[in-house]
């Protein structure tokens, strides 16, 4: 009796052990004190890091199993901190937007979303994404985010749930019921805190309001619609739940900081912010994720303009990137004309508020405020997990240098969710979710796309096995 226990201890010790793994000579691309570390050691075991240091302090035990990245570059899993898993990405996945319905019924993008969760997930992770926020989504999809937990494909899935509304309730979305209903219209701060409430029994990771304002002025708009956000942010919060807003202009974003917003989704569109601004959102640790890309995904395709990027046909899903041609073949010739009309008439407005978001993007980042890479992924023209690399490119072009982008695209993502005690950086006591690449990120960012294999929880995928 007493050698078996002994042997099942000897054991249970050789299984412990051999369960570590060494990566060995890494270049260590660290988005913390944004240097890079030449030959690292990185071990690590049961989805957890475990150590790191200079490769001739670590002793690599024989039964260790060994990744020997000598010549090559270690990074943090990135993070796309702005996606929304119930929509397709493709043309019809907005009937707010554009009304196709007598062509495709809502009803088939419902069953497309959840049938294809899986892999569009594989597709996020082929892209170095090991975590994904979905800042909006419906009760039936955060029953099926708990489902995907334990899948090594999968990234690590944050969700909101359905977006809290003040006073825009698209027509087409206002029918559906739960658990499909993705928008929660709200008119009082009563109801807000009802619907609010209403999503606790299905756990989101945190909140979403949609501070949208219709009213031509905005400043009278945002004014009127501040006390249902108010009343949002302080429920969820009395819950320990964190919010993040929708606010496109200078007024909202500020008021719904001030009200307590912890993570604001979209950058500032209509106005330069000035210095008192940048400063509340500093004070405020408040995340910004700038999603640049996503109004030109829509005018592109309304406008019959839509080009797929390289990435866009190896990690994005072909049916709803085909979609976005169809609008040229229609039957309805005159809505067709209408929305190439639209197109051309929103171009100039599109591009004024494009080089706003662009000024404020690289005014915010130099000032220190705390950057999230996301892309709103889902809307139409926004393919899941491709435009993660359009994002960055458009962020290059607002004048970010490389470490600001990785860092935003890593830690910053973490920060979002005050999630950085978990993810966003390679550190003892974190999840091992690493990247390693074939080229130095840092030099030039299209090594992010050189990526040899990716380890999501400690578990080693290699993206063209892992994409659907
Ligand atoms: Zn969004």
């Amino acid at each position: 009796m007493k050698f078996t226990l002994t042997f099942v201890t000897f054991l249970l010790l050789i299984l412990t052990t051999s369960a570590q793994t060494y990566l060995i000579h890494a270049s260590l691309v660290d988005p913390i004190t944004q240097k890079t570390l030449p030959d690292q050691t990185i071990v690590y075991q049961g989805g957890k890091i475990l150590q790191v240091g200079a490769s001739a302090k670590i002793r690599v035990p024989k039964s260790a199993t060994v990744i020997d990245a000598t010549g090559k570059w270690v990074m943090p899993g990135m993070v796309d901190a702005h996606v929304h898993f119930f929509q397709t990405g493709g043309l019809y996945t907005r009937p707010d937007g554009i009304d196709l319905r007598k062509y495709k019924p809502y009803e088939q993008e419902i069953a497309w979303y959840k049938q294809h969760m899986e892999q569009q997930l594989r597709r996020y992770t082929a892209a170095g994404i090991t975590t994904v926020i979905d800042d909006g989504t419906t009760l039936a999809l955060l029953q099926q985010r708990d489902t995907f937990a334990t899948k090594d494909y999968a990234p690590r899935i944050y969700m909101a749930g359905p977006l809290i509304s003040t006073g825009y309730d698209p027509h087409p979305f206002d029918s559906l019921t739960d658990p499909d209903k993705p928008i929660y219209a709200v008119n009082s701060p009563g109801q807000a805190v009802q619907k609010v409430t209403g999503e606790y029994p299905y756990h989101p990771d945190f909140i979403k309001i949609w501070y949208i304002v219709l009213d031509p002025n905005t400043q009278t708009g945002a004014e009127k619609n501040l006390p249902s956000v108010k009343a949002t942010i302080a429920e969820a919060h009395a819950h320990g739940y964190k919010v993040a807003v929708h606010a496109t202009e200078r007024i909202t974003a500020q008021l719904a900081v001030e009200a307590g917003a912890d993570f604001l989704v979209h950058d500032v569109e209509d106005e330069v912010v000035d210095d008192t601004f940048v400063r509340l959102l500093k004070d405020h640790h408040v995340v910004l994720c700038p999603t640049l890309v996503v109004e030109s995904g829509y005018f592109d395709t309304f406008g019959g303009n839509y080009v797929p990027t390289p990435e866009d046909i190896t990690l994005g899903d072909p049916e709803q990137l085909r979609s976005l041609q169809d609008l040229e073949h229609l039957p309805d010739t005159a809505l067709v004309k209408r929305y190439h009309l639209l197109a051309r008439m929103r171009a100039k407005r599109t591009a004024q508020q494009d080089s706003i978001r662009k000024v404020n993007l690289k005014k915010m980042t130099d000032a220190g405020v705390i950057i999230a890479t996301g892309t709103d992924a889902g809307n139409i023209g926004t393919l899941h997990a491709s435009s993660f690399f359009k994002e960055i490119h458009a962020m290059q072009q607002a004048g970010l240098s490389n470490w600001q982008i990785i860092t935003a695209s890593t830690l910053g993502g973490a920060k979002a969710l005050g999630k950085e005690g978990l993810f966003g950086s390679i550190r003892p006591g974190l999840s091992a979710d690493m990247l390693i690449l074939n080229a130095d990120p840092v030099a030039d960012l299209a090594g992010l796309e050189k990526l040899e294999s990716v380890i999501q929880r400690g578990a080693r995928l290699y993206p063209e096995k892992v994409r659907p």
